[in-house]
Formats: structure tokens, C-alpha cells, sequence
């Protein structure tokens, strides 16, 4: 206590331009914000590995010019090749999203062509043909399941009506998470930090129900 009354900065704004920084300045061992949660880290002999950048193999949710991407899948297999992954999903929007110029049956199938034609000239990066699906305000899905299962990853998310009530909001993910080829949803609560809020989610109930339905993975 007494270091503290002592302490020449006492009643002083400093900033700091980094956590680590400011850890020092209270001759504090840095903890990393991934191990800062009940207060037991201040025990930690040693930190646990964390995931860095180093660890990432791959990109999951990938936007091209197909639909609202900037960047071709050329482009995409390209940087990714630079950043080491092993592999990428091509993921583009579905038809429901007409403003991203979204993807019908054909098109995929015509993308899914170019994907194979890729793959069998490259050896350093597997590309998988997936989809961002679009989970309708109906609650139904912009595609069948009979051609759902022709694509190599499934990632379903609401783009649509985010004034719908909880309940609606909750009936729409629970179509979406008991649909067996769809594999991720995106953006569970809709929310776009500082632009835009999200829609009403139960997200507690959200998670139970994705581990309980983890056999489909
Ligand atoms: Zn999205």
C-alpha cells in the first residue's frame, strides 16, 4: 500500500500505446488478453501456447468476385499460398442476396468447375467449394439439401429482416444448425461493430444447441 502513496505519478494521466507497455509501468509480468479471465492467471507459472497467426491453416469464409468479393480465386488461392494454409473455402453469397450478386445452383456448379480445374494444377493449396448460404426471413434455406450435399462446405448466416423477434430470429438459426451440410453459421448475432446493430439471438440457447447437434461434423 504504501508504494502506491508513494508513487510520483499518482493524480497523472499517462497513456500508453500498448498493453504491454502499461503492464510494465506497473512492474506487472505481461498476461495476454486470452488468459485474462477469472483472475486465476495471476498463478500462472508459465503462459499456455496461445493461437497466433503461425497456427492458421486455412480461411474458411472467402468472398470473390463471383459475388461481392474483390478479389478473383486466383487472387484469394494466390495470397493465401503466401500466408501458408493448406487450404481455403471458396464461400460467395447465395441467390436470396441479389444486392451481392449471390449465386444460384448453376453458377455454383460452374464456380465449383473452375475450382476442380484449379486444383488439379496446383499442388501447393487445396481449394474446397463451399457456399454462405442465406438463411431466409421464412426460416428456410436458399437451397435443398439434395444440393447442399454437393458441396464441400456450408457456411449458413441472416442477412435479412434483423427486426424479427427473438423467437423468429432463434427459429431461423435452429433451421439452420438442424440442416446436416450446413458445417458454420456466420455472424450469430448480425452485429457490425460501430455500423450496425445485430438482430435479437438468444446466443446462450444458440451455442447449447450447436454442441448438441456436433455429430454432424
Ligand atoms: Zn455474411
Amino acid at each position: 500500500m504504501n508504494t502506491v502513496l508513494k508513487n510520483p505519478n499518482r493524480g497523472k494521466f499517462t497513456h500508453f500505446l500498448t498493453e504491454k507497455d502499461f503492464f510494465e509501468f506497473l512492474d506487472l509480468p505481461y498476461l495476454p488478453p486470452e488468459v485474462r479471465e477469472t483472475g486465476e492467471e495471476c498463478e500462472l507459472n508459465s503462459l499456455p501456447e496461445l493461437v497466433d497467426l503461425q497456427h492458421i491453416r486455412s480461411d474458411l469464409h472467402m468472398h470473390t468476385t463471383w459475388s461481392d468479393g474483390a478479389q478473383s480465386i486466383d487472387e484469394m488461392a494466390k495470397k493465401a499460398i503466401e500466408r501458408g494454409y493448406e487450404y481455403i473455402v471458396i464461400t460467395d453469397h447465395s441467390k436470396f442476396l441479389r444486392v451481392a450478386n449471390g449465386l444460384n445452383e448453376k453458377r455454383i456448379l460452374e464456380q465449383q468447375a473452375k475450382i476442380k480445374e484449379w486444383n488439379e494444377s496446383h499442388s501447393d493449396l487445396t481449394i474446397l467449394s463451399g457456399i454462405e448460404m442465406d438463411i431466409l426471413p421464412n426460416g428456410e434455406l436458399d437451397f435443398s439439401e439434395d444440393f447442399l450435399s454437393q458441396l464441400d462446405f456450408v457456411i449458413a448466416s441472416i442477412h435479412s429482416s434483423f427486426n424479427q423477434s427473438e423467437e423468429k430470429i432463434m427459429e431461423r438459426l435452429m433451421a439452420a444448425i438442424d440442416c446436416p451440410y450446413v458445417d458454420m453459421i456466420a455472424h450469430p448475432t448480425g452485429r457490425l461493430i460501430g455500423k450496425r446493430n445485430g438482430y435479437s439471438v438468444n446466443l446462450e440457447q444458440f451455442i447449447k444447441t450447436c454442441c448438441r447437434n456436433e455429430h454432424h461434423y
